[in-house]
């Protein structure tokens, strides 16, 4: 699972906003940076409407994309 931090569910404690589920449909997008990380852009499974982002691993990035957790967009 692709999961991030939501500044919406976030608040106002902090902790309750980390690692929360992307959702599927649409589905997680990941991006390759600039500097050759990479980046998980979807939208925030708790709330439906808060866009969300995380870095990962070069590893998570490609188990999430193989697994089809998430479409590669770079
Ligand atoms: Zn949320």
């Amino acid at each position: 699972m692709v999961t991030g931090y939501c500044v919406v569910c976030g608040r106002p404690d902090k902790e309750n906003g980390k690692n929360i589920e992307m959702m599927d449909s649409p589905k997680p997008k990941i991006n390759q940076t600039a500097r050759g990380g990479y980046m998980a852009k979807g939208i925030c499974s708790k709330c439906k409407k808060t866009k969300m982002c995380a870095m990962m691993s070069k590893d998570n990035a490609e188990k999430a994309i193989e697994s089809g957790e998430a479409e590669k967009d770079f």
